[in-house]
């Protein structure tokens, strides 16, 4: 393991859990792929961008995953994804962090502008087909579209 900027941890945290009680603590397949998320994309990407992301969600339980309103067939459940935001938190700010991502030709199964870059989901393994999307509200539902 070769963690630079990110930890589990970090990415296995969530406010949600905690005023809860639930649990959030991955098996050791899902730790491996967080550790893969970490050295294959966020530190690459926190590496170039030079200053710190915030991860707002990583690893999400299925109880957790539920709670927070999650597809049932999120990555994040499998420590596989992360929802990540610039420190200023803008769309124009986080939209950098989606951009390098591509500029930086990491590899990806999943990079997501989601609504209007309120914040951008990656995910890493086992595929990573480099699907580019971007996540619009229609009709209150979540859409999916190519981009
Ligand atoms: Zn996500």
């Amino acid at each position: 393991m070769n963690m630079k900027y990110f930890s589990i941890k970090e990415l296995t945290k969530s406010a949600t859990a905690q005023r809860k009680g639930i649990k959030n603590d991955p098996s050791i397949q899902e730790v491996a792929n967080l550790t893969a998320l970490i050295e294959k994309v966020l530190d690459p990407l926190r590496e170039a961008y030079g200053r710190p992301i915030i991860v707002t969600s990583g690893y999400r339980c299925e109880k957790l995953n539920k709670a927070v309103g999650g597809a049932a067939s999120s990555q994040h459940v499998k420590g596989q994804a992360a929802d990540i935001r610039s420190m200023e938190d803008t769309p124009s700010e986080n939209k950098k962090l989606f951009d390098l991502i591509v500029k930086l030709k990491l590899p990806f199964d999943q990079l997501i502008n989601e609504y209007g870059y309120d914040w951008v989901h990656v995910s890493y393994g086992p595929r990573n087909r480099r699907q580019k999307l971007k996540a619009i509200k229609k009709n209150g539902r979540t859409v999916y579209m190519a981009v």
